[in-house]
C-alpha cells in the first residue's frame, strides 16, 4: 500500500504535481530529465508518518536549514523524467522528512528515489518561505524555451527591463504576474552561488530567471508556480514572434498599464 492510499488531500497534490509534468513536457520545457518540483506537504502529514521507517539512512542537504526541522516534501527524483513523472509520480519522486538537526533528509515514501540534485537551492527556498511566514507551498524549476532565448541578449539581463517588456505585452502578464521576473546572471547548475542568488530575488519577484538556464518560481501550490512562468513565458513568446515577423513590438504606453495596476490593485510586493 502506498502513502497516498489513505490521504486524499496528499493524493490531490500529487496529482496536481503529476499533471504540471505533464504540462512542462508538452511544452517542450523538460527536455530528458530538466527540471524539478518540490512541494511542502507537511499539512497533510498523518501522525503515523512520525513513527513510519525510514527507507533510507539520513542523507546530508549541504547545509542546515532550521524552520525545516520535522517538514516533509514531495521530490521529484534525480535523473527522472518530467513525462515519466507525470504518469507514475510516486516511481518517480519521494516523500522526504527533514531530519532533527535540520541538515539531513530520509526517504519515508514510496521507494527510494534519490531527490533531485537541485535539492539545496529548492529546500533554501523552502526554509526561507517558512522563516519569512509565507503560505506558499511549492517550487518548480523548468526551462522555458522563449525565456531563456531571451537571457541570451545583454539587454534583457536588467530585471526592470525585461520585466516591463513582458508585462507590456498583454495585460494578463502584468495582472497574473504583478511582481515582474528578476535576473540572476549565469552561475553553474545546483551550486550554493546559484541557490543563494536565487534566494535574494524570490523575495521581490514572482519569477527568477537564471541566464542561460532555466526559470525557479514559488507559489501557494504547484499549479500557481506553474501558472507564472507560464504567463510569464507567454509574453516572451508573444514578443519573439513579433520579433521574427521583423519588427520590434509597440508595447502597452507606461500609462496603460499603471491603469491596469491601479484598476486591478495589483500588489507591488509579495503578501
Ligand atoms: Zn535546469
Amino acid at each position: 500500500m502506498g502513502i497516498l492510499s489513505d490521504n486524499r488531500g496528499l493524493s490531490a497534490v500529487i496529482a496536481d504535481v503529476a499533471d504540471v509534468a505533464g504540462y512542462i513536457w508538452q511544452k517542450g520545457w523538460g527536455e530528458r530529465n530538466g527540471g524539478n518540483i518540490t512541494v511542502n506537504i507537511t499539512s497533510l502529514a498523518s501522525p503515523a508518518w512520525a513513527s513510519q521507517p525510514a527507507l533510507t539512512e539520513p542523507i546530508a542537504i549541504g547545509c542546515t536549514l532550521p524552520y525545516l526541522k520535522g517538514q516533509y516534501f514531495y521530490a521529484k527524483g534525480t535523473q527522472k523524467r518530467m513525462r515519466d513523472l507525470c504518469k507514475a509520480p510516486m516511481h518517480n519522486g519521494s516523500i522526504i522528512r527533514i531530519t532533527d538537526d535540520a541538515a539531513h533528509y530520509v526517504i519515508i515514501a514510496d521507494e527510494a528515489v534519490l531527490p533531485t540534485s537541485e535539492l539545496p537551492s529548492h529546500l533554501m527556498v523552502q526554509n526561507y518561505l517558512l522563516q519569512s511566514g509565507s503560505s506558499y507551498t511549492a517550487t518548480l524549476h523548468t526551462h522555458p524555451i522563449e525565456l531563456v532565448a531571451m537571457s541570451h541578449s545583454d539587454e534583457f539581463l536588467q530585471s526592470e527591463h525585461l520585466t516591463q517588456t513582458l508585462w507590456s505585452m498583454i495585460p494578463e502578464t502584468l495582472a497574473f504576474a504583478p511582481l515582474g521576473i528578476g535576473v540572476v546572471p549565469y552561475q553553474l547548475p545546483g551550486s550554493i552561488q546559484l541557490a543563494q542568488a536565487t534566494l535574494e530575488m524570490i523575495d521581490r519577484y514572482d519569477v527568477v530567471l537564471w541566464e542561460k538556464h532555466g526559470t525557479f518560481a514559488v507559489g501557494k501550490d504547484i499549479m500557481d508556480a506553474f501558472d507564472q512562468t507560464d504567463v510569464l513565458n507567454k509574453a516572451a513568446m508573444i514578443y519573439l514572434r513579433a520579433r521574427s515577423m521583423g519588427f520590434v513590438p509597440k508595447g502597452m504606453t507606461r500609462q496603460q498599464m499603471t491603469q491596469v495596476q491601479e484598476v486591478f490593485n495589483l500588489p507591488k510586493k509579495r503578501g
